[in-house]
């Protein structure tokens, strides 16, 4: 059940898009001082607050061989994992991050990486 929030209020957009490099922070495949495990984000499920990182959480998973799959057998596929076990990656700096928001001088709002304060979107 979804708690009555007294009105429509429209969601707040997620901070993390498909595309961004994040690093896991939480969870089975979080990172660690010696392996830290970053990957790229393949797709965000705003409704669940879920996404799936190329590489992370990898599940087996069987497939039959039909038209679009050749070979059939188990293979690996990432599965979704929650957005607040990640972190994302400032590709200025290169390090996992907290993300903010400015409104640049064209007006369009961008996110900004709170550690070097560059924008993160062009
Ligand atoms: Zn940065």
């Amino acid at each position: 059940m979804k708690k009555a929030t007294g009105g429509r209020r429209p969601k707040p957009k997620l901070k993390i898009r498909k595309g961004d490099e994040v690093q896991i922070i939480a969870g089975k495949d979080r990172s660690t001082r010696q392996r830290p495990r970053r990957g790229r984000v393949v797709s965000v499920d705003p409704e669940t607050r879920r996404l799936t990182v190329e590489g992370i959480n990898m599940r087996k998973k069987a497939v039959r061989e039909s038209a679009k799959v050749r070979q059939a057998g188990i293979i690996d596929v990432p599965a979704p994992i929650d957005i607040s076990n990640v972190m994302l990656v400032c590709p200025n700096c290169d390090a996992p991050t907290r993300v903010g928001y400015r409104v640049n001088s064209s007006g369009v709002k961008v996110r900004q990486c709170q550690k070097c304060s560059q924008d993160i979107d062009q």
